[in-house]
Formats: C-alpha cells, structure tokens, sequence
C-alpha cells in the first residue's frame, strides 16, 4: 500500500461521518497498517480513518507515540463510548491541524467496546491520556473535531489559525493541487458504498 497522506482541515472527510466496517478483510489490515505507519510518522498518538480520507470506523492509536512500545499500540473497529466518568481539562492537538494546540475538557475515563483486527470484540477501560486519545479519534468518526469541543478562550486562541488553515486550504484548491469539495464528497460516497 503507498504511503498515506494525512488531510488537513478543513477536507470534507474530517466531516463526513464514518460507516461501521462490515467485513475485516485484508483490505481494512493493510488500511490499519498503514495508517499506524502515518501516526508514528507524524509523531501522533492517535489517528482516525476519515483522517487519510478512508470513510470508515477505524482508529489506530499509541498514547507513548512510540513504535518501539508496541504494547500499547491499539487498533479499533466500530468503538463505542458505553461509560465515561468524571471530567477534566487537558491540552490537545491534531494530525489534521498541525501546529495547534488547545484546552479540551474530556470524561477522565471511559469505556469503549470495539473490535480489533481479529474480529474480537473487545473491552478497552482508558483513563487519562489514552481516554483522552480515544475520545478525541471516536470524535473524528463522528466527524467531530477538537476545534468543535474547545472552550470559549481556547476557540478564541485558535480562531486565527483555523481560519489560516481554511485559507490555506482554499488557495491550494484554486492552485488544482486539492480537487474541489464535490469531487472529494463524490469520492468519499463512492468509497463508504463500495463494502
Ligand atoms: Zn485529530
């Protein structure tokens, strides 16, 4: 599989909202596989399908950042938030938004039912840092983003830098380096009907 490309805000994938997986075919591996490759590439600790323009439920994530620490690397199909408890502030930041940074307040832990590249389904408890990830890339299959959930003086930090990003985005579209909106939406309609 080539390399995958991780889009920036504000590419249509990041909200379109993801289809369940159907089948974990060698297809939805290799995209896994892939795209852990994409997430220790750029330092993330976590990234989501509609992140690489993939329209589906899937997420990989290693809060450590580190391909050495293997064990904590995670791959989930299909999660759902059954349980979240407590509540608390913490600095995010954004593959698909590169160079910001905000204060996102978060459940301090949940609990998440997904299945991994077996087809098992499994029972993950986070808390802390790898709460947060979770919530942060199930959030992406909602096409939901972090920019969404800042609060007020956050979204205010941030409203020069989105806005640099959408201009940004925009002049690259015009330069035909990006296909324009309706051809990425036809794309991404095309992909989520085609399993
Ligand atoms: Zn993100």
């Amino acid at each position: 599989m080539e390399k995958l490309k991780i889009v920036e805000y504000p590419h249509p994938a990041l909200r379109y909202k993801a289809r369940p997986v159907l089948t974990i075919d060698k297809s939805v591996r290799l995209q896994a596989g892939a795209m852990l490759e994409a997430m220790y590439a750029n330092r993330g600790l976590g990234l989501a399908a509609p992140q690489v323009a993939y329209p589906f439920q899937l997420l990989v994530m290693n809060p450590t950042a580190d391909p050495e620490h293997r064990d904590q690397e995670r791959v989930c199909i299909n999660p759902v938030i059954v349980d979240r408890k407590g509540s608390v502030e913490g600095e995010e930041g954004c593959l698909s938004f590169p160079g910001l940074y905000g204060k996102v307040r978060r459940a301090r832990s949940v609990k998440v039912t997904a299945y991994d590249l077996n087809g098992r389904e499994v029972e993950i408890d986070a808390v802390d840092l790898g709460a947060r990830v979770l919530q942060h890339e199930i959030d992406h299959l909602k096409g939901e983003l972090f920019i969404d959930k800042m609060g007020f003086w956050a979204k205010r930090g941030a409203r020069d830098a989105v806005e640099e990003f959408e201009r940004k985005y925009r002049k690259a579209q015009e330069r035909g380096e990006i296909p324009p909106d309706v051809e990425i939406e036809k794309t991404l309609v095309s992909l989520a009907g085609a399993s």
